[in-house]
């Protein structure tokens, strides 16, 4: 009766026999990473399980787990543990209200952002529709601002979709529904995606598939960020150049790394790279089609599937992107 209950509840649950060993979970709390090979992985859990033992009364807490071994991404999650009067189990149900607090958070700072990035083409538009009007007996210029025109709804239409993709992919949580997916799969998808640009600007984009890796998450959004490193490599570099993909296994990590032979990032800027909206040089970036979101989309896919991004780079030598992820490991493959 109580685990039919449990199962239908919105929250995610744990029942723990004496010695805390786990006797039910729902299957949520294995992505959340709260257990691993059966132990409790909070201390701060751990502690509050006893209080409730040795008490018997109940308790709420506020716990924070790791979303992966590398990078900051943080499960932060409320726990309220009850003692049950049944052959001494305690019962664990865990919600991710902080989550909620967080993305609103977010949400609120970005539609600021947003407001403002989207006045400067809006405005473009609607000073070159006056002059397309003030200049209606002169064709070859009503060509010219219309041609202008038409770059500016671009850039308006590719900000726009940049937008609803961070913000997808900030309130989503890939390892809710996450699949297994393999590493080759998606770099060669995202470079098939990059293809038109690379070969406008003569840039060679070379990857060497390797044995299989997977990793546990959404398909499309890591799609997404291998893309937005490749496009950038493409974006910053000079024509006739190599743009290489490498993919390195270490310590349960994969490191997918992009290397380009472009302008560089001076150490400086390196830091602020990642944050919305910002790039070293606006009118470039503007050229190339960038809305400066790329970088921040790639940051979020990282650090949601337990991740991270780091960057090494010398100004007009290249740089390197590295998208760092935790290799899927199947359950019956864990050895002791
Ligand atoms: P954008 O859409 O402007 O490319 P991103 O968030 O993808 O925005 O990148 C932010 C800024 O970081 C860019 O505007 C550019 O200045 C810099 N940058 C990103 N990738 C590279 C790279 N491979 N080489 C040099 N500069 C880069």
């Amino acid at each position: 009766m109580l685990l039919e209950t449990l199962n239908q509840l919105e929250a995610d649950a744990i029942i723990f026999a004496p010695g805390e060993i786990p006797i039910f979970i729902t299957p949520g709390v294995e992505t959340l990473g709260i257990l691993r090979d059966g132990k409790i992985q909070s201390s701060e859990l751990l502690a509050t399980v006893r209080v409730v033992r040795r008490t018997n009364f109940r308790q709420v807490g506020e716990i924070t787990i790791p979303r992966g071994p590398i990078g900051d991404g943080k499960h932060e999650l409320t726990v309220t543990i009850f003692p049950l009067s049944k052959d001494d189990l305690v019962l664990v149900l865990v919600s991710d209200e902080s989550e909620v607090q967080r993305v609103h958070d977010v949400r609120r700072d970005f539609v600021a952002n947003i407001s403002h990035e989207l006045k400067t083409p809006i405005g473009a538009l609607s000073l070159l529709s006056e002059a397309v009007l003030g200049s209606k007996d002169d064709p070859e210029s009503v060509v010219k601002f219309a041609t202008r025109m038409q770059s500016e709804a671009k850039r308006l239409t590719d900000l726009v979709q940049e937008i609803i993709n961070l913000s997808r992919v900030q309130d989503s949580d890939p390892l809710e529904r996450a699949e297994e997916v393999s590493i080759d799969y998606i770099i060669r998808e995202a470079i098939d995606q990059c293809r038109i640009t690379a070969d406008n600007r003569k840039i060679d984009v070379t990857y060497l598939e390797t044995g299989e890796t997977k990793v546990l998450g959404d398909r499309d959004q890591l799609i997404m960020a291998i893309h937005n490193l490749i496009e950038n490599a493409i974006n910053y570099s000079p024509e006739n150049t190599k743009v290489s993909i490498t993919k390195t296994k270490s310590d349960g990590i994969i490191d997918i790394s992009v290397t380009d032979q472009g302008i560089g990032i001076s150490e400086s800027e390196q830091e602020r790279i990642f944050e919305r909206f910002y790039r070293v040089d606006p009118a470039r970036s503007r050229q190339t089609g960038g809305t400066g979101l790329g970088l921040s989309i790639v940051k979020h896919v990282a650090a949601k599937h337990g991740g991270e991004v780091k960057v090494w780079s010398v100004e007009n030598i290249g740089s390197t992107f590295s998208l760092r992820l935790p290799i899927y490991v199947p359950p019956m493959e864990i050895t002791e």
